[in-house]
């Protein structure tokens, strides 16, 4: 049959709808009502369904059944042949970064501007939606409400502002940083970044960082107490708390704080896992960052920026370690930082079934469980009435093999929207 598009989004073009994203979240402001065949549909949690139809209706799924396409809908697709899964969601990214780049000697502006292709890479590679883990100043939710306005095209953004750490516990210049001392200089900064920019998380530095020479990656940063305040405003909020950490330390600290996930966790014990299992938080492993990296190494570049601490090494017995313990883990590329490119960050899951996951659960890493990272689970991540139509449309199955995400991506719906490149 005849595929019928809707009018698409034409690459560099002005004039977009505000419904692609977040700003219309909740209501969609044009038709964008379908109904699709999938010869093959991957649910997001754990199911997948043959022959199955969906009508979508202002953007938000309302029907799934094993009926025939029923003609009653604006537009009809068959995708007998294909694949629909839901789009990925990349949970932790820093979009004003250039990977191959320093950005410090770099203007806000120009890191936003950036950001906005950054963002429209990641959304024609199939991620319908980012979480920014940490900017500075204003810049990521400039791009967030650019993107929010229609002022350019890119995924749903959800934004924690600025990393808030000790004093020049990331950067050695002042003010570069969300710098607190103190949890009651912790929960201010906290409250203003929830109050003034309606943050979308909270992201925390608990420990020094590889990228942060005059940092020890492993040594503890922000202290309980001051963890213990940011989460309790997020948490009042209804909002999560990412903590950034390597050390074993900075993740005891971390956990016995209150933070929901575990960013990068190389140093995991199995009292944290054990921990983390029962209260149901997750690891964003950031895997993509990891390998994406060592892949380039001794091609010089942008690597020398990066202090080599064994860090790397710890990766992947950490994550196949948390992995075979059942733990819950979720998509983050850490796409910006170097040699860790947008466009590409479904790699991500394919170094997860590298290192032991089945496809279908690291579909679920990229889909739900990034989903619930950011606490947006209810809208999207998965396929189900009452959900966004967040869809991707692939010529052949990822679950026979990862890389068909990467190599037969077809179609990217946002919002109910059919993205043209
Ligand atoms: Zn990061």
């Amino acid at each position: 049959m005849t595929i019928l598009r809707l009018p698409g989004i034409k690459k560099g073009g002005t004039g977009l709808d505000a419904h692609l994203n977040t700003k219309t979240y909740e209501s969609c402001m044009r038709s964008c009502s379908f109904e699709l065949f999938a010869g093959s549909l991957i649910t997001g949690d754990g199911e997948v369904k043959e022959n199955i139809h969906i009508g979508v209706t202002d953007g938000v799924i309302t029907e799934i059944s094993e009926n025939p396409l029923k003609r009653e809908y604006p537009e009809a697709y068959d995708f007998s042949m294909k694949t629909v899964m839901p789009g990925l969601i990349d949970a932790h990214v820093h979009i004003r970064y250039d990977p191959s780049g320093d950005p410090e000697q770099q203007s806000h502006e120009y890191q936003a501007l950036r950001g906005t292709e950054n963002a429209r890479k990641a959304l024609y590679s199939g991620v319908t939606s980012l979480g920014d883990a940490g900017a500075v100043g204003n810049v990521a939710f400039a791009v967030r409400n650019a993107v929010n306005n229609g002022v350019t095209v890119g995924p749903r953004l959800f934004v924690s502002g600025e990393m808030i750490t000790i004093t020049g516990g990331r950067s050695k210049t002042p003010g570069e940083r969300l710098e607190v001392n103190g949890a009651d200089s912790a929960r201010e900064a906290a409250r203003r970044l929830l109050m003034y920019h309606n943050a979308d998380y909270i992201k925390l530095g608990a420990t020094g960082a590889i990228s942060s020479a005059h940092t020890g990656p492993r040594h503890p940063q922000l202290t309980v107490d001051e963890m213990n305040a940011c989460c309790e405003e997020a948490h009042n909020c209804g909002k999560l708390v990412h903590s950034h950490c390597y050390g074993e330390k900075g993740i005891s600290n971390s956990l016995e704080a209150g933070c929901d996930v575990i960013v990068h966790g190389q140093t995991l014990t199995d009292a944290h896992i054990d921990y983390m299992r029962k209260n149901d938080l997750i690891l964003m492993p950031t895997l993509k960052a990891f390998c994406g990296h060592l892949d380039h190494v001794g091609e010089g570049g942008t690597h020398d920026r990066i202090v080599s601490t064994g860090i790397w090494e710890e990766t992947e017995p950490n994550f196949r370690r948390a992995h075979k313990a059942g733990l819950t883990i979720a998509m983050g590329t850490d796409a910006g930082m170097p040699d860790d490119h947008f466009g590409d960050n479904y790699r991500d899951l394919e170094y997860m079934v590298e290192w032991g996951m089945t496809p279908m659960e690291a579909v679920q890493a990229g889909t739900l469980n990034a989903a619930k990272s950011l606490a947006v689970e209810d809208n999207v991540g998965t396929i189900g009435v009452g959900k966004r139509a967040d869809l991707i449309v692939l010529g052949r199955n990822p679950l026979d093999d990862i890389r068909n995400i990467g190599k037969s991506l077809e179609e990217v719906i946002l919002n109910g929207v059919f993205i043209e490149k």
